[in-house]
């Protein structure tokens, strides 16, 4: 299962202003990328997928995928007071090392000097930015110190697009998003390996969701709130 997250990549703090985001909402309904009602109530920012939603995926994209896969299951606009990491879920296989002596740094560690830290931000106790003392060479290293084998960032405000089913973008709409967000946006992949990718590596079969609409997501992941 692919999740993204549209967000800066260098500017932790950077929010959009409440007019961007009501911009970018009317943009994306007139798009018919995302449906004009949110999916709840309660959340007045999480869409399911428009009518026009392959409009997000580049032409390579369109023309490898099948039309139900050019589609995501959410796209939600999501503000932190504070900034956090992303991508949120911990059911990525991320493989961190340490910039500076090149040991491994175990992801239990490495999450739960996160989970420590992001609760004392919360609370005011600390500023950022985050670091983790690398048990190797004992350096006290921030998150530029360390190899995440893939694009991360810490963030106040995003774009999180759920269960999308390719990470190759449409990049003029990206700077068109990214205009009205009022700062460029980078994309940070979020891959989870569930059990039924698992089960067609094993079997060499084709990947479920190359073959209908990627399913609803059984992990319970909802800690980007
Ligand atoms: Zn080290």
């Amino acid at each position: 299962m692919l999740n993204l997250y549209l967000t800066p990549l260098h500017h932790p703090t950077y929010q959009p202003s409440t007019a961007q985001v009501q911009t970018l909402k009317e943009f994306l309904i007139f798009q018919q990328i995302i449906h004009p009602q949110p999916i709840e109530a309660e959340q007045a920012f999480a869409f399911s997928s428009g009518l026009e939603s392959k409009q997000l995926f580049n032409d390579d994209a369109i023309e490898a995928l099948l039309p139900a896969e050019l589609s995501f299951e959410k796209l939600e606009i999501v503000q932190s007071e504070k900034p956090l990491f992303l991508p949120r879920s911990r059911e990525v296989a991320f493989e961190l090392a340490c910039k500076q002596c090149h040991d491994s740094i175990e992801r239990s560690d490495f999450y739960k000097a996160l989970d420590q830290y992001e609760k004392y931000l919360s609370l005011d106790i600390l500023q950022y930015p985050f670091t983790i003392e690398c048990i190797s060479c004992q350096m006290n290293l921030t998150a530029k110190q360390i190899d995440f084998n893939q694009e991360v960032a810490w963030s106040s405000a995003w774009i999180f697009i759920e269960e999308i089913g390719s990470t190759r973008l449409n990049h003029r709409l990206i700077k068109e998003i990214s205009r009205i967000w009022g700062h460029e946006l980078g994309v940070i992949a979020e891959h989870i390996e569930d059990e039924l990718d698992d089960f067609s590596q094993d079997f060499h079969w084709i990947k479920p969701s190359r073959l209908s609409r990627p399913r609803k997501n059984k992990w319970k992941k909802s800690t980007h709130r």
